[in-house]
């Protein structure tokens, strides 16, 4: 019989995620399965966590990878912290922001949102004029918003919230290994990422972070979190103390893939790899811009990781992208939602930020548009 794996070729991973798989993580995925209660694997765990304290920059105790993808963590946070009529804040300017609206309505939160224009960032005093007039449980919003090429001023967000007892809860998915993600720093009380966007890993596990008055707040919660697989006060059982207790059964090699790449990171040190980014990011602007190529984003808002331009007029959204992808072997993002066949994605995350590959994408497109 033929095997569909055999035709997988080499991609260069230069959409929104997944990214480039260092080779280290692909060996580390293929190491043999331990079962999810072997002391070696709980210790395997337990370096984990303690790695993605680092990369987190937190202490909060209740640190952990969701078995899931990234969409799994904010089904986390809401559905951990959301009891029924709870009032919720959410700003949104992109997709994701717009997935939070949706998550935290299906469980019955009474959900206002601050919406903003798609390619610009969460405006500071509007979100201020909402939290004088009326009070909310959780504030929520996306820190890097990759529908768009956004970076929302979550740092400045938090500083607002000091001394409030509203929980502030953050998407750092694309952010996390790619610019500073400072939880604690920044007062967040739940933070979630994903392993396929800056962390390099393949799609599949979401870390999440949850601070210690968050954590509180669950396990005194009036009602029983409306969903098992999901519930911190189970997982904790699991992910946490001396005796573990069985929960479900752990994506064993996945958390060996994790553990490798935040390892990377850590090696490479973090000040280093934001620098790669940034140092990328540039290259491929200043390429895009010699092209006559437009960015959608403003210079100050700009995320090094995800690259918005507009398509230039006369080109074909799909049938570029189709060229890049099967004669070049480069994938890239199409625009959503109100950007749809307005811009490109082109995303610089994790192992895919190197200069070679930048360079790679703008050779690419040079031809295909004749420029
Ligand atoms: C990719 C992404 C998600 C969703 O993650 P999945 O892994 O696709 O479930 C959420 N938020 C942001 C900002 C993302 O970029």
């Amino acid at each position: 019989m033929e095997n569909k794996l055999n035709e997988i070729e080499d991609v260069l991973l230069m959409g929104p995620g997944p990214s480039c798989v260092p080779e280290s993580v692909y060996a580390a995925l293929s190491r043999k399965t331990l079962g999810h209660m072997d002391p070696l694997f709980i210790e395997i765990m337990d370096e984990v966590k303690k790695l993605l304290l680092v990369v987190m920059q937190t202490q909060n105790r209740m640190t952990i990878p969701i078995s899931g993808t990234g969409s799994a963590g904010m089904e986390t946070c809401f559905v951990n912290l959301v009891e029924k009529d709870d009032p919720v804040l959410i700003l949104i300017n992109g997709v994701f922001g717009k997935r939070m609206q949706d998550v935290a309505s299906r469980l019955g939160a009474r959900v206002d949102a601050l919406e903003f224009e798609w390619g610009t960032p969460v405006l500071l005093d509007r979100v201020e004029e909402k939290l004088k007039s009326s009070h909310y449980r959780i504030l929520a919003v996306v820190h890097a918003e990759t529908s768009t090429g956004v970076k929302n001023p979550v740092e400045e967000i938090g500083r607002m919230l000091q001394g409030k007892d509203t929980f502030y809860l953050v998407d750092a998915v694309t952010s996390l290994g790619g610019i500073r993600v400072a939880t604690d720093e920044w007062g967040v009380d739940a933070l979630y990422s994903g392993s396929q966007k800056c962390l390099s890993c393949p799609p599949g596990l979401s870390p999440v972070s949850f601070s210690n008055r968050a954590l509180e707040a669950v396990l005194g919660r009036k009602t029983k979190v409306p969903n098992w697989y999901l519930d911190l006060s189970l997982l904790t059982q699991y992910w946490g103390g001396k005796s573990r207790v069985y929960h479900h059964t752990a994506p064993i090699n996945m958390i060996y893939a994790l553990y490798q790449s935040l390892l990377l990171i850590v090696e490479e040190g973090f000040e280093n790899v934001c620098r790669r980014h940034q140092d990328c990011h540039r290259r491929l602007v200043q390429g895009l811009e010699a092209l006559g190529l437009a960015m959608l984003v403003s210079p100050d808002h700009r995320l090094p990781m995800l690259n918005s331009l507009f398509i230039p007029e006369g080109a074909d959204d799909a049938g570029v992208r189709r060229r890049l992808r099967n004669e070049y072997k480069i994938e890239i993002g199409a625009g959503l939602g109100p950007l749809a066949g307005k811009i490109w994605r082109i995303g610089l995350m994790g192992h895919t930020a190197r200069p070679e590959n930048v360079d790679r994408v703008l050779g690419a497109l040079k031809e295909i548009l004749g420029r």
